[in-house]
Formats: C-alpha cells, structure tokens, sequence
C-alpha cells in the first residue's frame, strides 16, 4: 500500500472548522506567515507594529539568556503578550481580533526587513520568532491547532501499518498514534534528540510529535524567506523613510526596547531636590548613573555627553530645572569653573535639556538600546554602560564597589560575567537589580516588575524607589498597628 499524503493527522472535517470565525478577515489566531500583507500600512503602523513585536522577541531572548524554564518563559511572556502584543482567541467576541492579528502580521513581515541583514541576527531573530511560534501554538485550544493544521497544505506522509510492520516490533495499535514519514534532513532536532525512528535515511515520527515537525517546518520557512529577503533588500535601501527605522529596530536585541522616558509623568517623586541625589544615586541608580554619579564626585566635573546622558536621567527623575542648576552649580567644583564660567559655558546646555532653549524641545532620555549602541568613547569620557564599555576586571571591582553593600557578592559574579560576555549587557543589569533588592522581595526571574528586562535606566531607578516606598509604607503601617 502506498503512503498516504495528509494535511496533519486528522482530516479536516473531522475537528476544527467549526471554530472558524467566517466575520473575521483573519480567522485563525496562528499565521505562518506565508503571505505578506498586501493593503496599505501607515509608517506608523509600520514603525508601532514592528516595535511592539520587538518588544515581545527582545524578552524572549532573555528568557533565553536566563536560561529560564519553559513554564517560566510562558508565564513571563504571557504578562508580556497582554502588555505588547495581544492576540486573543477567536472566542473572545468583544475583542478586536481582526486589529490585533493585523498589527502581528505586519509587524512579523516588517522585522524581518530589520533582521535579515546579517546571519547572527538571522539567527537570533529565527530563534525568537520560532519560540514566539511554539508560545502561541501551545497556548491554542486542540480544535484551533487543529484547524491551523487543515489551513496548510504540509506535505507529511503518513507511513503505512505494513511499512510499520517491518520497522517496529509489536505493530501498535491505531490508538497508540501513527507515524509520519519524513526525511530525516527534515526534522534534525527530533533526530539529535534521538525521538525518531530511522531506516533508510527516512525518519518515522510519531504523530504525538506533530507540533515538533510544525515548528521545525516553520523554521525551515522562515530561514528561506529570511535568506530572500536579504536579497531583496538593496532596492528598499534606497527609501529614505524606512531605512533609518530598520536601522533603528535592528538594534532592539542589542538592549531591548523601551518606552520612552520624557517627562516627569508618573514618577515616584515630584519633590526631588540637589540634596537628594546622592543618597538616591547609591540606593537607586543603575550602574551607568552610577558610575557617572561617582565621577561627577571625584573630578567635579562631566564632559558633554556625561552631563547630556545624566542630565536628562535627572530630568526625568523628577529634577526641576532650578534643583538642576543648584546640583550641577555645586557638583561643577573644579577650580577654573567660576560662577561665571558655569553661566557661559554650561547654564544653557542644562536649560536647553529642559527644553528652555533653543528648539525647546522635551528631550528624552537616553535608554539603554541608546546608550549601549552608542559607540566608543573617547579618553575621559564617563558616559556609556559600563557592562559593555567596562573590562570584565573593572566592571567586577565597579559592580561590587558600588552594590556591595546591597547585598551583591563576588559570588554573583560568573553568573553576571557570562551574561555579559554572551553580550546581553541588559540582561546583567536586570540580575543586579534582583539581587540588589531582594531584601525588598525581588525575587531571581522577577527583573523589575512581571519578569521584565532592565530596558532604560529611568525605568530602573523609578521601580527602585516605588520598591523601597512600598517597604517604607509597610513598615510604617506596622508600626501603627503596633502602637494602637
Ligand atoms: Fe544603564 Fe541600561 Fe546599562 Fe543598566 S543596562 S547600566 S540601565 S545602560
């Protein structure tokens, strides 16, 4: 008897249809991505579709780094999804199903403009697209993977009970699942694992294992469009609007993507003064701030981007441009900087952060994609991250010097180490903060907040403070039950 040619193992009548919402233009939740997306996209559609996708891949990818669990790395990236990319099931009728598979179509085809560029971010963007694949896939109900299956046309076989009888010794039964016949090229991982049958260069894989071929199939899909995409792409460098975007998104992996920090909104503390700063750079500052902090106190001094990256960290923190001028007036105690040097030389660029002068525009600040993407520095220069611009010997001794008494140890160190020579430099950040504040109940895995990467350094600080209020509040309200 000849091998039967299916689509997945079950027929399509048989399961799944039902669940197809005909009202929905898009009516399964999971996409192969086969298609690219044919209707007009705005360019900011184009840019938020793509940034939000990269949002949710950059997390994967520390998850990875972390070598977290796959129950932990569904957990985490289900706060993740809610927060950055939704995708609910067809079931949900008061959702806007159509948009959010719309926005996760376009920002799929959209990233890998941005990453197919070089192999290592080929690589690292497969891997994060495969895993985001496998999270959604598992996440399905049996009859929308099933219908899933019915919409593509895989060409699996399905091996014969007599071409079975040859390879395995009792036949099973129908009820203990058939095997797929298939190439061993094909599947590799199934057969590095050693979970498939071979003979004759062919793997039999049984039908239990039919998610493992599907996410190998899309792997091997997107590699292809991937390699076809970068062959495509020198006509589109020459659209002066989207390049500097996919330039822009192809850094994300680097260091994550943040929101954006501009102003003062939502932060723990409006009433922050010049005193204040250097007992909140010691207990809440990440190690950039830090670093610049400590500078600032040994030479009195700051070269440009050293004041631009602190200056606008301060701002928003919550430093009024009157406390500003007050802190870097008495921070700026080199000899030469008389008052009236202070006023020529440096009054208008701090004013002019302030968006006081010039275009006066609200600057942001900068976030670690951007300071980590930065480039070299020059002598002198203090700005920059130090888990990337430090050698591993100085960033140890700067780590422990400035978080040692906050309970990080020499003991932390080859677990920080190799996450920084693997170069997620973010990831390192985001383990320092847990360390740093477990006495606060931070736990390893909980990042700053949902399992959250460290992705901008305001956003550290400020989940710092809200950290040490929420204990200082408890304590408080302790006391209180104490004294009635
Ligand atoms: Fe600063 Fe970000 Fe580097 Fe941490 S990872 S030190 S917050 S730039």
């Amino acid at each position: 008897m000849q091998s039967r040619k299916e689509k997945g193992d079950i027929k399509p009548a048989a399961v799944g249809i039902h669940s197809l919402r005909t009202d929905l233009k898009y009516p399964l939740r999971m996409n192969f991505y086969d298609k690219p997306p044919t209707e007009d996209i705005t360019i900011e559609e184009f840019e938020t579709a793509a940034l939000d996708r990269l949002r949710v891949l950059a997390e994967i990818e520390s998850c990875f780094a972390r070598n977290r669990t796959w129950e932990d790395t569904r957990k985490i990236m289900d706060e993740i999804f809610i927060k950055h990319l939704p995708l609910d099931h067809s079931t949900a009728k008061t959702k806007p199903i159509d948009e959010q598979r719309r926005k996760d179509h376009i920002g799929h085809f959209v990233l890998r403009f941005a990453f197919c560029r070089t192999e290592d971010l080929r690589r690292r963007f497969i891997k994060a697209e495969v895993m985001l694949f496998r999270l959604r896939y598992a996440d399905e109900p049996a009859t929308e993977q099933q219908a899933f299956m019915n919409s593509k046309d895989f060409d699996w076989q399905l091996a014969t009970p007599e071409e079975m009888q040859g390879i395995l010794q009792p036949m099973p039964s129908e009820s203990q699942g058939r095997y797929y016949k298939l190439k061993w090229t094909r599947v590799p991982n199934l057969v590095e694992r050693r979970e498939v049958i071979m003979k004759g260069g062919m793997a039999y894989v049984h039908s239990a294992k039919q998610a493992e071929i599907l996410y190998r199939e899309f792997q091997t899909h997107l590699e292809k469009e991937l390699e076809a995409t970068a062959k495509a792409l020198p006509r589109l460098d020459e659209d002066t609007r989207l390049v500097p975007i996919l330039d822009n998104l192809s850094k994300g992996f680097q260091a994550g993507v943040a929101s954006q920090w501009s102003d003062v909104e939502g932060s723990p503390d409006d009433t922050l003064t010049a005193e204040m700063i250097d007992e909140m750079a010691y207990k809440h500052f990440p190690a950039c701030m830090r670093n610049l902090h400590m500078c600032l106190r040994r030479d009195g001094h700051l070269k440009h981007f050293g004041r631009l990256q602190y200056g606008l960290f301060l701002k928003v923190c919550g430093l009024s441009i009157e406390e500003a001028l007050v802190f870097w007036r008495k921070a700026f105690r080199r000899p030469d900087i008389t008052d009236d040097k202070f006023n020529k030389e440096y009054k208008y660029n701090f004013r002019h952060s302030y968006g006081l002068e010039g275009k006066r525009a609200n600057y942001a600040a900068k976030s670690c994609q951007q300071i980590i993407m930065a480039g070299a520095r020059s002598a002198g220069d203090s700005h920059g991250c130090p888990y990337i611009d430090f050698s591993m010997e100085n960033l140890q001794s700067a780590l422990l010097t400035m978080y040692g008494e906050y309970g990080l140890s020499s003991t932390d160190m080859p677990e920080l180490m190799e996450l920084v020579k693997k170069k997620h430099y973010h990831v390192a950040c985001t383990r320092v903060f847990e360390i740093t504040h477990s006495r606060q109940g931070v736990k390893k895995g909980e990042g700053v907040g949902a399992g959250e990467s460290v992705t901008h350094p305001n956003q550290y600080a400020a989940r710092s403070r809200e950290l040490s209020q929420e204990l200082k509040k408890k304590a408080e309200g302790e006391t209180d039950v104490v004294m009635q």
